[in-house]
């Protein structure tokens, strides 16, 4: 076929060749051609959804450089080192280089030697670099992380308001902007700010469906944690969420004693402790870090196994975002968290007791709200999550309430026996006196106060204290009873609690389930990812993963810029025993057949002789 011509054959040809996989994902054939053309684009797309090979492909279809802006300078070398593994010419421009290397590269920027240059903002809007790209032939503007646009997004980057000067000076040249934020708003002030009312939109469905969501009820959250990485994850890497910087701290020394190589990462460690472990959770292979949200933003490590929580987070958007750090590649992945009667306490608790107005309190509080549907849900989370962005799903098949649906169960009469008992101890006690009250514990304080001589005493006995626990939290999250935290933590009973007191609202509540212990996998399959390899396939991936180890040392590159794992099992099951066989594989392109091919097939050769 003549490819010469038509752009869209280019594009595919580019795409087989040059970064090896067969078929464009989504709407990126549609984005690849409009930039192709010479038109601007807005590309909203969840993380791992494929961003980059939006742009990628049109500067290299295109004539000139493509000048990629990006606030993420602690990632732009190993983005560039995974450009030259795939024999792309690309290079970046921050405030980290000398003088004379930034010269360099400007020189290869003016000869037209360079497809791709990552720029910082603040960089790109300095009269020396305006001057290089009026002098150079551009090929396209890629604004990454769009978002940070947005005044009232969490990303504010004031250099990102200044973006509109390539509009301004460079008219002719496309430009796309790109971002993983949803919401309408964000996306209006992008347009607004960027001046990109003409370009075309594309939307894609947030879904990440090879995310298997789980939310179990805490009870020994550390140990709930364990026994989830040992029995899905072991070997996996992944990452761990926890609120508070010495919590982070507790868990990684935690989880290393139990035998995992776990890392802390927050924003009260020194800078440069905070990067090396960031690296280290790059470049080495099964590293768990365990950190605050202060984490990850821009990490584009494709082979995050799970992500998973032992707070709370605030919103579904800080949920969405943090879990969807898992499973970039598109292989299965995991998003757990535990989630308990403390967490609901502790999140209310910093709402109010924050010096924010009242409005933003409020917003905080409808945002929590739905935080707390999704985990109380009967339904699918899936589904939950969707519609919370706005977009219809039906049941997924791949959550925990798909996969194990939850009991429900009409706990009417066991809220009552909880509001009475908050009320007959006048709404001045805590939760834990509240339910000894309620089971008919003979402990000293109720002895003190004579609350066992109250009608509610020992009324809930027929229960264990993980389900009153479990009955108590989801009242407090359905909002039937607060807790004063000016008076001792104490139980109150809300407006809402009346109609449910005096039996003409009944409640829906989710049964109370003991954690199980899981089973534990051996292990040498790292995850139930690789699970469909037969035992000599097994074997050819675990050599193909020391080799990549080496490999990745040598070239001084994360191993994932080497192959990806979905890349090596595929190798694994093919087999080949010629560059020929090993050229249809998805995710080897031309250079690394080039250049690693012919060392693979001796390897798997050696294997299959033995
Ligand atoms: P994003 O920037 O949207 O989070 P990336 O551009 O990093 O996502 O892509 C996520 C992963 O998907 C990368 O590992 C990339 O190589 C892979 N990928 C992207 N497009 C394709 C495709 N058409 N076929 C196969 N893999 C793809
Ligand atoms: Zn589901």
């Amino acid at each position: 076929m003549n490819t010469r011509d038509d752009p869209g054959a280019r594009a595919l040809h580019i795409l087989e060749t040059v970064f090896g996989y067969s078929s464009f994902r989504g709407q990126q054939a549609e984005i690849v051609d409009v930039l192709a053309q010479g038109g601007d684009a807005l590309v909203l797309m969840p993380t791992g959804g494929g961003k980059s090979l939006c742009y990628q492909i049109p500067a290299l279809l295109r004539d000139g450089v493509g000048v990629v802006v990006s606030p993420l300078i602690a990632l732009m070398q190993d983005q560039v080192d995974a450009l030259a593994e795939l024999g792309v010419r690309a290079a970046f421009l921050n405030s980290t280089q000398t003088y004379e290397e930034a010269s360099r590269i400007e020189r290869r920027v003016r000869n037209g030697d360079i497809d791709l240059v990552y720029v910082a903002p603040e960089r790109l809007m300095t009269p020396r670099c305006l001057d290089l790209l009026e002098a150079s032939k551009i090929a396209l503007f890629a604004i990454d992380e769009a978002h940070c646009v947005s005044q009232w997004g969490h990303d504010f980057r004031p250099e990102y308001i200044r973006l509109s000067v390539l509009h301004e000076r460079f008219p002719t040249v496309p430009r796309i902007a790109l971002t993983a934020t949803a919401d309408q708003q964000t996306r209006d002030e992008i347009i607004r700010r960027l001046q990109l009312e003409n370009a075309r939109q594309f939307v894609s469905s947030f879904d990440r469906p090879n995310i298997r969501y789980q939310i179990v009820e805490k009870v020994n959250g550390r140990k709930q944690l364990l026994d989830f990485i040992q029995s899905e994850h072991a070997g996996d890497a992944g990452v761990v969420y926890c609120l508070s910087r010495k919590k982070v701290e507790e868990i990684a020394e935690f989880l290393n004693e139990s035998g995992m190589t776990a890392l802390p990462y927050h924003a009260g460690m020194d800078i440069k402790d905070r990067t090396r472990n960031q690296a280290r959770f790059l470049r080495e292979e099964g590293i768990v870090m365990v950190a605050t949200i202060a984490f990850g933003m821009g990490i584009d490590k494709p082979d995050v196994r799970f992500v998973a929580h032992l707070d709370l987070p605030k919103s579904i958007e800080g949920y969405y975002q943090e879990t969807g750090r898992a499973g970039r590649d598109g292989t299965p992945a995991s998003a757990w968290m535990a989630y308990g009667l403390q967490d609901v306490v502790q999140q209310r608790r910093m709402i109010d007791e924050s010096d924010a107005d009242e409005t933003f309190k409020r917003v905080q509080s409808v945002k929590l709200d739905a935080m707390l549907g999704l985990c109380e849900t009967l339904n699918c989370r899936r589904m939950r999550l969707l519609n919370y962005f706005g977009e219809d799903a039906s049941p997924c098949g791949n959550c925990d309430t798909c996969l194990n649906p939850p009991i429900s169960f009409d706990g009417t009469v066991e809220v009552q026996k909880l509001l009475s008992a908050v009320y007959r101890v006048d709404q001045r006690f805590g939760a834990g006196h509240v339910l000894d009250v309620l089971r008919g514990i003979d402990s000293e304080k109720v002895r003190q106060w004579r609350h066992d001589k109250l009608s509610t005493f020992g009324i809930g006995s027929d229960r264990s204290e993980a389900e009153w626990r479990a009955i108590l939290r989801q009242a407090i999250a359905l909002g039937l009873l607060a807790v004063d935290h000016d008076a001792y933590s104490a139980l109150k009973l809300t407006d809402a609690a009346r109609p449910v007191l005096r039996g003409e609202k009944p409640v829906q509540l989710r049964q109370y389930q003991k954690p199980v212990k899981q089973r534990r996998q051996p292990a040498k399959t790292a995850g139930y990812v690789e699970s469909g390899l037969s035992a000599e396939e097994q074997t050819i991936f675990d050599r193909l993963r020391w080799w990549r180890v080496e490999t990745a040392r040598k070239h001084n590159v994360p191993a994932y810029v080497i192959f990806h794992d979905a890349t090596m099992r595929e190798i694994a099951k093919a087999k080949p025993a010629s560059l020929s066989d090993l050229r249809g594989v998805s995710g080897v392109g031309e250079k690394k057949l080039e250049t690693y091919g012919e060392e693979i097939i001796a390897l798997i050769a050696e294997l299959r002789a033995s």
